[in-house]
């Protein structure tokens, strides 16, 4: 069909844009087959929407590209960024990710080994008119030297491999972290900053390589680098001390993003945090709905009752017992704070605010009091960065201290100092069901889904802020979380149970069907988000209705 491609683009030269429409559908290119899936109207539409599937035998993947999984996942990423490499200064554009691994959209390797890519591509135009010349250099040169590009013989296998090596260990250092009592792992010779606040590139040159206490340090076996050592951090309530600049939040945020993986050179390949782990912040206006915060927050000023507590406009407190209520409920057994990032009032009460404002007068339980009960009673653990109080040396079990960058077991020191605690009472929140009809991803009669930079999910007619949600790092998970929220609500998932079943059912569509389960004839491009994030999506929708 090559040939009748070219024959159809040199036949549709000059003509009016509309003609495009009659590209779609499957064009058999004999060692690949091109589907042109949608066309844009004009040619400033969204780019049209095509798909390239490889057969097996043409890509030529071995046994240990595709075997175990996580290997298969690693390749068919490792294969998207060669496919982006090559179409570097094309129209044709491939979603290829930034420093995570993460299952997505754009690239996908079947049973049979055949390798599936979706791309975009702004089909050309002369005003609007069509300009077929260019297009055939598109489809007819650039496509097939891209598919050239991805085949095992034509690509360098040392690269490939260590790609899989990488993820395989990322993945076999992560399952490990139970066994273990640790909730994360940090490698000795891990880079952790990043070159600035907006790149996500490893800081170079000037970073100082992480380097374990001894007295924390756990070495690990791994399938391919072997035995490795770094920094166990343990079940439990572990405190991050240290002045200010000296690595903290740095630290804190590759724990965040250790639930995922990252590609070789990253810095990162050997951070490991447990997959329940969830970033806690402050998020003051954010809506609440029919969500129990009574732990934390009890005798509210305006009466309400903070076991079922609603607002359209919280407060930097309220939200963030909010955002641990939702987070346990979704399945969250490690959190993660920075006090960059929390209200102060939820955080600690010195004794000196305690003698000016009595109990009864204070609605707020402050973490300090409940985070020991929380790991005690509810097995969940806390990795909190606080370097302005040490409230916190009285409830941790571990004290680490970063100096000049470099992590200190100050855990000793730190009891010396610590005094006895009364710990407060935790109720695990309450299970909410989640009312199907208020979660519609519809607009004007048909689904709408769509994203604004790493702020804003579009979801129907209900713009979501995503702004707080640490942990979704990747423009096509924001479309995924609006695909998962769909498919929750289209396919009955939350109808008579509670949200948490709803998201293991998620879940286990996810862990079965792969990022194709999100599909729904969506065409665009999108990646794999965590349930967490799901649900802190769905928290944030200003339609959603809680049944109780
Ligand atoms: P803190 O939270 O303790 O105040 P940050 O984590 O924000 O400190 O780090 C302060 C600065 O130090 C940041 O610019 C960060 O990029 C840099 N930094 C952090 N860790 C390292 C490191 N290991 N090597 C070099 N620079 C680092
Ligand atoms: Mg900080």
């Amino acid at each position: 069909d090559l040939a009748r491609l070219t024959e159809e683009l040199r036949r549709m030269e000059g003509a009016s844009y509309g003609r495009y429409k009659s590209l779609a559908g499957d064009w058999d290119f004999g060692h690949f087959t091109l589907a042109i899936e949608r066309v844009q109207s004009d040619p400033f539409a969204p780019p049209s929407r095509i798909a390239v599937r490889i057969p097996g035998p043409v890509a030529g993947l071995p046994v240990h590209a595709l075997h175990p999984a996580a290997r298969r996942r690693a390749t068919a990423d490792h294969l998207v960024r060669l496919a982006h490499r090559s179409l570097k200064g094309a129209r044709l554009r491939i979603d290829a990710g930034g420093q995570e691994v993460i299952e997505r959209s754009a690239g996908r390797i079947d049973d049979s080994g055949a390798v599936v890519l979706r791309l975009g591509i702004e089909l050309p135009g002369r005003g609007r008119r069509i300009d077929a010349r260019t297009a055939e250099r598109e489809l007819c040169d650039r496509l097939p030297a891209m598919v050239e590009a991805v085949r095992w013989s034509e690509l360098d296998p040392g690269t490939a491999e260590a790609f899989a090596d990488t993820v395989e260990d990322t993945v076999a250092l992560r399952d490990r972290l139970a066994g273990l009592g640790l909730v994360a792992f940090v490698a000795d010779g891990a880079v952790l900053p990043r070159r600035s606040g907006v790149s996500d590139l490893p800081m170079d040159g000037a970073a100082v390589a992480f380097r374990a206490p001894d007295s924390l340090r756990v070495a690990v076996d791994l399938p391919h680098a072997g035995r490795v050592t770094g920094l166990g951090i343990p079940e439990g309530i572990t405190l991050i001390v240290g002045g200010g600049f000296h690595g903290k939040s740095t630290l804190l945020h590759a724990l965040e993003r250790g639930v995922y993986d990252h590609i070789p050179g990253d810095g990162r390949e050997l951070v490991a945090t447990r997959p329940d782990s969830v970033k806690i912040r402050a998020e003051e206006g954010r809506r609440v709905q029919r969500t129990d915060v009574s732990a934390f927050v009890r005798n509210l000023p305006t009466g309400a009752d903070t076991a079922d507590f609603s607002t359209e406009n919280a407060s930097g407190s309220t939200s963030q017992a909010a955002n641990i209520a939702e987070a346990l409920e979704a399945g969250a057994r490690t959190l993660l704070v920075d006090e960059d990032t929390t209200a102060t009032n939820l955080m600690i009460r010195d004794s000196r605010m305690q003698e000016l404002v009595h109990g009864d007068r204070e609605p707020l339980t402050p973490f300090v009091d409940l985070v020991r009960p929380l790991h005690r009673r509810h097995g969940v653990s806390t990795v909190l960065v606080m370097g302005g109080s040490g409230d916190y040396f009285d409830v941790a079990d571990h004290v680490v201290m970063l100096d000049g960058y470099r992590p200190y077991d100050v855990t000793a020191r730190a009891r010396e100092l610590a005094a006895e605690r009364r710990d407060a009472a935790f109720a695990p929140p309450a299970q909410r069901i989640v009312d199907p009809a208020s979660v519609d991803p519809t607009a004007r009669g048909r689904a709408r889904l769509k994203r604004r930079d790493m702020d804003v999910l579009t979801f129907g007619e209900t713009d979501i802020d995503v702004r707080a949600l640490a942990q979704l790092v990747d423009p096509g998970q924001i479309i995924g979380v609006g695909l998962a929220m769909r498919l929750l609500a289209e396919d009955g998932l939350l109808d008579d149970r509670p949200l948490s079943e709803a998201l293991d059912l998620l879940d286990r569509r996810l862990a079965d069907g792969g990022a194709p389960a999100l599909g729904r004839g969506y065409t665009g491009d999108y990646a794999l988000p965590r349930r967490y994030e799901v649900a802190a999506a769905l928290n944030r929708l200003r339609t959603l209705r809680v049944l109780g």
